[in-house]
């Protein structure tokens, strides 16, 4: 079965600063699409933009997503309200969610967790390091523990999220900080990773670690199928006492 991935990336940094378009020539959105294309041999991936009409995410193309990855930092506030409603509609219906490193700001995942999702940051090329703290779970599936980055932005405690439903990673800094990088949530019935990594300075999105984890990620978040029907009443076993 094909799995339909669509990633989003709001493409500006790359357009404006050519130290960042000289690690990104296509935009990051392409660098992550081209991850899951390497990585995930059953999926269709496809990009999409703030600049395109609706911002790439029409009716049409969310209804026919299974995992939708979202990267933004310097238009949160341009993303229209009604593709975020309908964003929050489909992983409450089922569809997959992977917020990347500044989206904990972005419309969709504020909406999603309810609370301010700000941290602490630093831009001061710390050495990174993502520790594997759920070794059983799918997303950390042959993943170096841990991984290194030998130079990245710092996130820092706190992360105002609710806790989540499973941490996956936790992530220590040169400068002594740690960081919940890995964290799952279940919204309805869609299931939503948050994964630190990714600033838009470094090439985090060409090192293999990174997309072994970003693969994981769309696998664990694709749909699975129900066995109930939330939207019908159980009915049909009203008088199942009477015919046994
Ligand atoms: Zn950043």
């Amino acid at each position: 079965m094909t799995l339909t991935v669509t990633v989003w990336g709001e493409f500006v940094h790359e357009r404006r600063n050519a130290e960042i378009a000289a690690l990104y020539p296509d935009g990051m959105h392409e660098a992550i699409a081209q991850c899951i294309r390497a990585g995930v041999d059953d999926a269709a991936v496809r990009t999409a933009t703030l600049d395109q009409a609706e911002h790439g995410l029409d009716e049409p193309t969310l209804a026919s997503t299974d995992v939708l990855i979202w990267w933004g930092h310097l238009a949160h506030e341009q993303v229209d309200d009604r593709v975020v409603d309908r964003v929050q509609a489909r992983v409450l219906d089922g569809m997959g969610l992977i917020v990347l490193h500044s989206a904990h700001l972005s419309k969709i995942f504020r909406r999603l967790m309810g609370t301010r999702c700000n941290l602490r940051w630093r831009a001061a090329d710390d050495r990174e390091l993502i520790w594997t703290v759920a070794p059983q779970h799918p997303i950390a599936a042959g993943v170096p523990h841990p991984v290194v980055l030998e130079r990245h932005e710092m996130y820092g405690e706190y992360f105002d999220i609710p806790p989540p439903d499973e941490i996956v990673f936790l992530s220590s800094f040169s400068g002594g900080e740690v960081f919940r990088s890995g964290c799952c949530f279940r919204r309805g019935k869609g299931k939503v990773f948050y994964f630190s990594p990714g600033h838009e300075t470094y090439p985090i999105y060409r090192h293999p670690d990174i997309a072994r984890i970003l693969c994981n990620a769309v696998r664990w978040a694709a749909p699975q199928p129900s066995a109930i029907d939330t939207h019908t009443s159980p009915r049909s076993n009203k008088n199942w006492w009477v015919s046994a």
